[in-house]
């Protein structure tokens, strides 16, 4: 086994702190990196606290990592020692299932391996994440990143990168649509980079008025305080595609209100609570409701190899692993610019 240094919460109720743990040794298809950098990602947050469901204790959270590579099984073609590397919100999956036959792992019938809080493909083992020294994964679900960009800032793009870039990819938003992207966090930087990438309108909707030079920064063509009801007026029944990055319960009548007829609301936030859709807010204007989770191994390399080519990382703030509760706490105001990366050096 490999000794490895970490972050972890021991319960749902307890802080994260220091914890050594160990990582199995490297297999003939395994690939061991050190992790340089990991982002932080609101469902981090949801998942040291259980917001969704109880969780998997001792938890070290992380599923946006980047590092190097220091070890090979003897079996592994695609990395070699010294090569970048990065894994994101998977680890392994059963592989012979439909989805995983697709590349669609992130949809795995059988039970995929999420990189923590989750088990290996033995239904045994806990997984545990990027908060920590270094990892060994299957080769498989180990991600190749350019020399060329900024790497702390291509930690986020294995979660937020991939979450958006994902559904405005299926549904096809180009050219030619009005996108709004509700929420500017860390999934909602990367939704206004993707669909301004890809030739859409963009439109900010956010309940942080402080935050719109920053959305016209990234190119935003207009930017929408959602508490203010002349604002929001003047963007009634006009996008094709709302994408809802949002973490907390929201109002879906307000939004849907928003969209066109057959407009297309794209949920990828997961607030703790139900949805609370109203009938009328979607039969009036045949609208759709949808959701979208994470992205397979093939189109995540896709996006990151898509960013390489068009220069595109996300906007961070490199933070100590000591001053996470800092960060957490400022997400949870809204207050994130636009992804925290923690420096895993600081350790
Ligand atoms: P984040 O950085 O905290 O961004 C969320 C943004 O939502 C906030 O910055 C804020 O933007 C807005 N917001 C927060 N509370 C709100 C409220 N009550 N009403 C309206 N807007 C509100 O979080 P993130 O890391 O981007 O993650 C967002 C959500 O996506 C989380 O629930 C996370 O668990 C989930 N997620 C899902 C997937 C998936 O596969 N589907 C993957 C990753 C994350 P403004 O200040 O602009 O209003
Ligand atoms: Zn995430
Ligand atoms: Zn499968």
């Amino acid at each position: 086994m490999i000794p490895v240094k970490g972050y972890a919460a021991q319960s749902a109720t307890t802080n994260l702190a220091p914890w050594n743990f160990e990582r199995r040794d490297v297999g003939a298809h395994d690939v061991q990196f050190d992790i340089l950098f990991c982002g932080v990602c609101h469902s981090d947050l949801h998942q040291i606290k259980d917001d969704w469901f109880p969780g998997i204790f001792p938890m070290v959270p992380g599923h946006e990592m980047v590092g190097r590579v220091v070890k090979v099984g003897e079996h592994v073609t695609k990395f070699k020692v010294g090569d970048l590397a990065a894994t994101g919100c998977l680890v392994d999956s059963c592989r012979t299932c439909e989805n995983c036959k697709q590349g669609l792992e992130n949809y795995c019938l059988n039970g995929n391996s999420q990189t923590y809080n989750g088990l290996e493909q033995d239904k045994i083992t806990p997984t545990y994440g990027g908060y920590s020294s270094s990892i060994v994964v299957h080769e498989d679900f180990v991600l190749h990143v350019s020399e060329n960009l900024d790497l702390p800032a291509v930690a986020p793009l294995l979660c937020a990168g991939i979450t958006t870039y994902s559904p405005l990819r299926y549904w096809k938003v180009g050219k030619g649509h009005k996108l709004a992207v509700l929420g500017l966090g860390g999934l909602g930087h990367m939704a206004v980079k993707f669909g301004l990438a890809f030739g859409a309108e963009v439109t900010v909707l956010s309940t942080s008025p402080k935050k719109e030079i920053d959305a016209k920064r990234l190119g935003a063509h207009n930017f929408v305080v959602t508490s203010d009801p002349e604002q929001v007026k003047l963007v009634k029944g006009t996008f094709d595609f709302i994408i809802d990055t949002v973490s907390a319960a929201h109002d879906f009548n307000l939004y849907l209100s928003l969209l066109k007829t057959n407009g297309v609301h794209i949920c990828v936030g997961v607030p703790s609570e139900p949805y609370e859709i109203p009938p009328f807010g979607i039969i009036d204007g045949r609208k759709s409701i949808v959701g979208s989770g994470i992205g397979g191994l093939p189109e995540t390399q896709e996006m990151l190899d898509f960013c390489a080519a068009n220069n595109i990382v996300s906007d961070i703030e490199l933070i100590n692993i000591q001053d996470i509760y800092k960060a957490y706490d400022r997400m949870v105001k809204g207050d994130v610019r636009y992804r925290f990366v923690i420096d895993m050096s600081t350790l």
